[in-house]
């Protein structure tokens, strides 16, 4: 059975909304991850870069290599990832 990979892009202004409302309750920061600082991000680290895809033009926070424009996923061929 072929696999089908789909990527989700939540747009900016959502993700903001998001990570400020949950810093304001309280949660841990978990929208924003970096691989090379091994999981999610601080909360000030995430809403920077938010900020800089802005500046980047970017609507959506992009999923991976595959996007568009705005950062939304353009989908992937089968065995691509
Ligand atoms: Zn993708």
């Amino acid at each position: 059975m072929a696999s089908r990979i789909l990527h989700m892009s939540a747009t900016l202004d959502f993700l903001e909304q998001v990570i400020r409302d949950d810093e304001r309750r309280g949660r841990s920061q978990v929208f924003v991850t970096d691989v090379e600082y091994g999981g999610p991000v601080n909360y000030v680290t995430a809403l920077l870069t938010i900020n800089k895809l802005r500046e980047d033009g970017f609507e959506v926070f992009p999923p991976c290599d595959s996007i568009d424009e705005t950062g939304r996923c353009r989908g992937h061929k089968e065995g691509e990832l």
